[in-house]
């Protein structure tokens, strides 16, 4: 989605509001999420967008904590609601939406889904979009797995 078009700030966060973020650049389009970790912590997928670290503005951070999931990576969530809010490594200069917290309308659509050998048992792909096995390796953009 590649555009010189000045981006539109987008809003979002918790399901209780003790998070509130901004994000004032290129938001990513969608990639579904089916590994082992996103499984348990968002109940099925992580359906992620994502956006340059230095875009992402903490409106209000009350509730914000991090789980740190892997030697790479943490994971925000919100420590009264629960909602689970962020993916960051360390290693790249973006970090990962749950994109289920953006305001709507976001003006974003699912483009490929990724580590679907981890998927949950319970459910079936139907989509015609894009599937790897485990992470994409840049086929999809912005996807650093
Ligand atoms: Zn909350």
């Amino acid at each position: 989605m590649s555009t010189d078009a000045p981006f539109p700030i987008r809003t979002g966060g918790c399901l209780c509001g003790a998070v509130r973020y901004e994000v004032r650049g290129r938001l990513r389009h969608v990639i579904n999420c089916h590994c082992g970790q996103c499984r348990r912590t968002h109940g099925a997928f992580g359906p992620y967008s994502n956006v340059a670290k230095s875009h992402l503005a903490l409106v209000e951070e009350k509730g914000l904590a991090w789980y740190r999931s892997s030697p790479r990576a943490k994971r925000g969530f919100c420590n009264t609601c629960g909602s689970s809010l962020f993916w960051s490594a360390g290693d790249t200069d973006t970090i990962s939406i749950s994109a289920g917290t953006l305001d709507q309308p976001t003006g974003l659509r699912t483009i490929g889904n990724i580590f679907v050998d981890d998927k949950g048992d319970f459910y079936n792909l139907h989509d015609d979009l894009p599937g790897f096995p485990a992470g994409s390796k840049g086929a999809l953009d912005g996807d650093t797995s």
